[in-house]
C-alpha cells in the first residue's frame, strides 16, 4: 500500500510547481500520519494495550539483541566442540551433544504473536497444540550452522524435548525440525517426552553410549532436573552453585515468556489467564 501513496505522490509532484509541493506534502504526510495512527488506535482496545506480554513479545520479535544470543550461544558450543575434536573422547565413547528443542533450536516467536493478536495474555495450550502443527517454526539464529558442522565433524546432535500433542507429537516434532531446515534429523535424534518434563532419564541414556559434549537449552531443566523447584530464590541459588558450568558444558538460551521460571513465580508452568495471576506477575516485576 506504501508503494502504491509513493507512486501517486510522484506523479502529482511532476504536475504541480515546486513552490506548492512542500504544501502538498506536508498535508499528505499529515493524513497519512493521521490514517497510520487511526489505524493502530483502533486495532486493539484499552485491555488489549496492557497485556503483560507485550514487552517480552514485542523484544522476541523485534530485537536484533534477542537473535545475536543464539549466535553467541551456538558460537560457545561450536568453540566447545572443537576443543573436544582435538581433545578425543574422554570416555573412548563417541562425541555427542544434546539440544532442546523448542525456543533453543527451534522459534515459535509467531506463535506469541498471533497470541496476543487473539487477545490472549497467558500461555495457552489448546492453541499451541493447534498451531504446532503448521511448522511455522523458523531454525534460531545459528542453530542450522551449528548442527551442519556437528554432522561434518561426525558429533551426533540429540534433540531432546517434552511436548505433549497426543498420538503425533513425535511426528509433529520431527517435521517442524525438517521444515526449518534440519534436513538430516533422523528419528533416532529425536526424543519426545510426552507424560514428563523430567529429561534426565533420556540424558543419562545418551550419556551410557556418547561422551556428552555440551547440552544446549532455554530452561536450566534442560540440564539438570534439580532445578524443578517452584521457589525463586531457591531455583537462583542451585543455579549459583553451578556457576561455573553456564559456557562450559551448559548452554543456556533466551526464553522471556515461558519455561520453568514461570513455574518458580506461579507454581505451575501455564498458569492460567487471570487477575490473581497477573497480579502474582506483578509482585514479581516489583520484586515483593
Ligand atoms: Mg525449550
Amino acid at each position: 500500500m506504501t508503494t502504491y501513496v509513493s507512486l501517486w505522490r510522484d506523479v502529482l509532484f511532476q504536475l504541480i510547481s515546486s513552490k506548492k509541493r512542500v504544501l502538498v506534502k506536508g498535508v499528505m504526510s499529515f493524513v497519512l500520519s493521521f490514517s497510520f495512527f487511526g489505524l493502530h488506535a483502533s486495532a486493539a482496545d484499552s485491555d488489549e494495550l496492557q497485556n503483560p506480554l507485550l514487552y517480552a513479545i514485542a523484544w522476541r520479535q523485534t530485537a536484533a539483541e534477542y537473535r545475536a544470543l543464539y549466535y553467541q550461544g551456538f558460537a560457545l558450543a561450536r568453540l566447545r566442540v572443537e576443543e573436544a575434536l582435538a581433545r578425543g573422547s574422554r570416555n573412548g565413547r563417541p562425541l555427542a551433544v544434546i539440544s532442546d528443542v523448542d525456543e533453543t533450536m527451534l522459534l515459535s516467536n509467531a506463535y506469541w504473536g498471533e497470541l496476543i493478536a487473539s487477545g490472549r495474555d497467558f500461555f495457552d495450550d489448546a492453541t499451541w497444540d493447534e498451531w504446532v502443527p503448521k511448522n511455522e517454526f523458523v531454525a534460531s539464529p545459528g542453530a542450522r550452522e551449528f548442527v551442519e558442522f556437528c554432522e561434518e565433524e561426525g558429533v551426533r546432535v540429540f534433540f531432546v524435548t517434552n511436548r505433549d500433542q497426543g498420538e503425533k507429537t513425535f511426528d509433529f516434532a520431527l517435521e517442524n525440525l525438517r521444515a526449518a531446515g534440519f534436513g538430516n534429523v533422523e528419528p533416532a535424534d529425536l526424543r519426545v517426552l510426552r507424560e514428563t518434563s523430567n529429561k534426565e532419564s533420556v540424558q543419562q541414556q545418551i550419556r551410557a553410549d556418547y561422551d556428552v559434549i555440551v547440552s544446549l537449552g532455554d530452561n536450566l531443566n534442560d540440564f539438570a532436573r534439580r532445578y524443578y523447584v517452584t521457589d525463586v530464590e531457591e531455583r537462583a541459588a542451585l543455579m549459583h552453585e553451578d556457576a561455573s558450568h553456564f559456557g562450559g558444558d551448559y548452554i543456556v538460551f533466551p526464553n522471556p515468556t515461558d519455561g520453568h521460571w514461570i513455574r518458580a513465580i506461579f507454581g505451575e508452568s501455564e498458569p492460567a489467564s487471570s487477575d490473581a495471576n497477573r497480579q502474582t506477575l506483578r509482585s514479581a516485576a516489583i520484586g515483593r
